[in-house]
């Protein structure tokens, strides 16, 4: 190990370190009023910092517990005085917090595709969601849904961005622009991964009770918050049970999308919708309405749990009527 004031002993000096022995050593302690002279003389130096010997222009330094260093360490003077071993630390903690910050801001540093030259664009920001999926969490409480949102059910790990509690307490769990686990397998138009361009919103619900009027109340109010603030169409409110037909049924057939439509949220048709014409196809018009069509039987079941309350797997007059309703339905504008 490195000692920094350690040095090799001075030949023909005051001594040396263990195992050197030199042929001659001065007796310090020497009683005779010549060497008397002398030892006070190399006393006065070593106090003033200076070595005992007028002939050394080297520093003098004390041990620490204020014994004089073994005969021969005298300490070539370098500048800087040695740092305490407090100060070491504090430096080695500084240097070592440096390198974390550093590290970490290379792991929050965007990838870079290693093809391309990089020359970056200050033009940019977040990318942003086009599409709002609500669930129920099909589970007993907030409590319960929080421990599983934050770890995971029997399939793996989940979250969602929002959970509304029955209460209307609105907790976050994901950052909106960061990707949430919620959607799985499914598609919505022509968005496959509907994880990564969604915001997931779960309703704290057993999937058989009413939902409470506080807490849609919450959703309505953060729909609006959603849309407004990350420019997501107001009409781009879908179930789970919509994304993923045969799969799941979340939100239920009790949850009231009429009520949000009337918020502004979601599609419902008009109620004075005319009936469909001769030779309108309602499997196209849930397509167009973003519906998947690879089981065309779950997909109408999931279209009749949202549109008539049922889960029925055919469609009658009323249907094609409300299909030719919502795809003729304009769209609200991205604002
Ligand atoms: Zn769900």
């Amino acid at each position: 190990m490195h000692e920094p004031f350690s040095r090799p002993p001075e030949k023909g000096g005051p001594g040396g370190g263990p195992g050197d022995t030199p042929a001659v050593r001065p007796d310090p302690f020497s009683r005779t009023p010549e060497k008397a002279v002398q030892q006070r003389s190399r006393d006065a130096r070593r106090r003033s910092g200076q070595h005992p010997s007028p002939a050394c222009g080297r520093r003098w330094r004390e041990a620490p517990d204020g014994a004089r260093l073994a005969a021969g360490t005298c300490l070539r003077y370098t500048g800087a005085p040695p740092l305490p071993g407090l100060h070491r630390t504090v430096i080695r903690t500084l240097l070592l917090a440096s390198c974390i910050a550093f590290l970490a801001a290379c792991s929050h540093a965007p990838p870079r595709n290693p093809m391309a030259q990089w020359v970056e664009s200050p033009n940019h920001d977040a990318r942003r969601p086009t599409l709002i999926v609500v669930h129920y969490t099909e589970q007993d409480s907030a409590a319960q849904s929080l421990h599983t949102l934050r770890t995971g059910n029997r399939f793996g790990p989940v979250s969602a961005h929002y959970l509304i509690g029955a209460d209307g307490t609105l907790y976050q769990l994901v950052a909106d622009e960061r990707r949430a686990w919620h959607a799985g397998a499914g598609s919505w138009g022509t968005i496959s991964d509907v994880n990564s361009a969604s915001i997931g919103i779960e309703l704290d619900n057993d999937g058989q009770s009413p939902f409470a009027d506080a807490q849609i109340d919450a959703l309505i109010a953060l729909l609006d918050d959603l849309t407004t603030r990350l420019r997501i169409p107001r009409t781009h409110v879908i179930g789970h049970s919509d994304l993923a037909p045969g799969r799941k049924v979340d939100p239920g057939p009790l949850f009231p999308w009429q009520r949000l439509a009337e918020a502004g949220f979601g599609v419902w048709p008009d109620a004075d919708a005319p009936p469909a014409p001769e030779g309108f196809d309602p499997l196209l018009a849930l397509r167009l309405l973003g519906y998947p069509l690879d089981n065309p039987a779950a997909t109408i079941r999931s279209y009749r749990m949202r549109f008539r309350g049922d889960a029925a797997d055919t469609l009658d007059a009323e249907d094609l009527r409300i299909l030719h309703a919502l795809t003729r339905h304009e769209p609200v504008p991205a604002r």
